[in-house]
């Protein structure tokens, strides 16, 4: 799209103005140059958070800013109104029209808005450049950032890096795809205050917004792994994968990319990573020269070939599941690479409380564990939770159908499900594509699938709310499902004594 999707041979070209800034001891880049916004006539699509931070952003560097979403002021909320509209934009709100970002001389647009729209590919055949807030924010941060892309685990592994570089005493912004937009932090005015100027920005990245980058240059990026995901808004997996991966785009040799070893497709490839890998590999015997290894009790890291082997301790890592360990070695690398010594990190990694809604220990009764895992609306997230626990499994899935195919799971739910409750929107086909491989029950709803669960669980099994669907069916987001859940089993447990 105009600016931000210019053919990769040309943006190769496209190296970082500006003077080398260091950080931690390292070379810093994030891919921005100056951008002149003073005057210029900039609009602004969609006003979620980012768009809204955006355009407070650009008004603040002198820009004249028109702000439209195809939501009535209502939807978009009162407070963002007024916001916004102290703050000097001009708002359009309800349906975009044909002609409506013309005359503008640059677009930023929203990771939520659909690249198809009319309007916007009108403004692109204008010759109008488009780009998305996190392109904006790369063009003005002066740390150098580490970006989390991935299917999954994204947030974990931002939030192990945030925890570390807090443990390290390291000033940093943690923001982007959650928490604050980057653009957020560049306020005059920041409604959150940070340290005022970060060391390291450490930012997690989506699909969506990486279609809209131009320079962004992360220092380090991580790709956490690869599934299908999202194909309700990508044509097959290739797209969706080309997209993630333009977070590799800009690095140069001078960058670096931490990367799962075993990854399929960045490993088909490999002239996607021009930076330095730093590999994460799952054991088996792999060298470990530059990258990390995981062995059953302990990470072992190199950052590079000839420097030290250094060993971190697992056993007290108080997340469960090996993909949480990958997540660790990866956070670990990009810590290390930040300058935090190893001392601290071992003692953060041990400290590190987890998140909600990702494998999370809700309550136990007659020996039977109560897990909410309502963040995994993939099939590979929820793979990897049948793969985290011991003994039997009864799964609560369903909700929205994200498109993607079923049938992964049917060889883990076959050694590790004693039961399978479906509900929602999905259930139907779900049932379809794994009949066979466990029993299955289809219920009407997630209280019914705790229920359900709860009487067939035998003491040394888990019930494991783990979706593989996103919860729009029925709930406002994936957060008010996990809280839901954990209401349905706490009264659960209280009832049962
Ligand atoms: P994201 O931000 O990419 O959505 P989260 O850290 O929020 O990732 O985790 C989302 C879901 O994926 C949770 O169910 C979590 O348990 C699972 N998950 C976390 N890390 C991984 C991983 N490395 N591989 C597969 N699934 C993962």
């Amino acid at each position: 799209m105009g600016e931000a999707v210019r053919p990769a041979r040309e943006r190769r070209g496209t190296e970082r103005a500006g003077s080398e800034r260091r950080a931690a001891g390292a070379a810093a880049g994030s891919g921005n140059g100056p951008m002149k916004l003073a005057d210029r006539k900039v609009h602004v699509v969609g006003l979620g958070r980012s768009g809204e931070a955006a355009a407070r952003f650009l008004r603040e560097r002198g820009a004249r800013v028109w702000c439209s979403d195809s939501k009535t002021a209502g939807e978009v909320g009162p407070e963002t109104v007024r916001r916004l509209t102290e703050a000097g934009c001009a708002l359009r709100l309800g349906p975009q029209k044909p002609g409506d970002f013309l005359g503008a001389d640059l677009v930023v647009v929203s990771p939520g808005v659909p690249t198809d729209l009319p309007p916007l590919q009108e403004a692109l055949a204008a010759g109008t450049p488009v780009i998305g807030e996190l392109e904006l924010a790369a063009r003005f941060l002066e740390a150098p950032v580490v970006a989390v892309t991935g299917s999954n685990g994204k947030t974990t592994t931002v939030s192990l890096i945030d925890h570390m570089l807090q443990a390290a005493d390291i000033p940093h912004w943690t923001g982007g795809n959650i928490g604050r937009p980057l653009t957020g932090f560049l306020l005059a005015d920041p409604a959150i205050p940070g340290p005022g100027v970060p060391r390291v920005v450490l930012a997690e990245v989506s699909s969506f917004q990486l279609e809209t980058i131009e320079r962004f240059r992360p220092w380090v990026s991580i790709w956490t792994n690869l599934s299908p995901d999202h194909l309700d808004r990508y044509p097959d997996m290739e797209a969706y994968a080309e997209a993630k991966a333009r977070i590799f785009l800009n690095q140069t040799d001078r960058d670096t990319a931490v990367l799962p070893h075993e990854d399929a497709w960045l490993n088909a490839h490999p002239d996607r990573v021009r930076a330095r890998v730093l590999p994460v590999a799952r054991g088996g015997g792999v060298d470990p020269g530059p990258g990390a290894v995981l062995e059953s009790r302990h990470v072992r890291l190199r950052l590079e070939r000839d420097g030290p082997l250094e060993r971190y301790d697992t056993e007290r890592f108080p997340l469960v599941g090996r993909h949480n360990r990958e997540n660790l070695a990866m956070a670990l690398l990009a810590a290390r690479l930040c300058g935090a010594a190893p001392d601290v990190l071992q003692r953060a990694l041990e400290s590190f409380r987890g998140l909600e809604h990702r494998l999370e220990w809700v309550g136990e009764r007659g020996g039977v564990r109560f897990y909410n895992d309502s963040k995994a609306t993939t099939v590979d997230s929820v793979v990897c939770a049948l793969a985290s626990f011991e003994g039997p499994v009864l799964l609560l899935a369903g909700g929205k159908d994200k498109g993607g195919s079923y049938a992964p799971l049917r060889g883990p739910l076959r050694q590790r499900a004693r039961l399978l409750c479906l509900y929602g929107q999905a259930a139907g086909r779900m049932e379809k594509e794994l009949a066979g491989s466990c029993p299955v029950l289809r219920v009407d709803d997630l209280e019914a699938a705790v229920r359900s669960a709860a009487r067939s669980a035998r003491s040394g099994d888990t019930v494991l709310l783990s979706p593989a669907c996103s919860s729009f069916d029925m709930f406002r987001d994936y957060e008010d499902r996990g809280e839901r859940f954990k209401q349905i089993v706490r009264r659960l447990l209280r009832e049962n004594g």
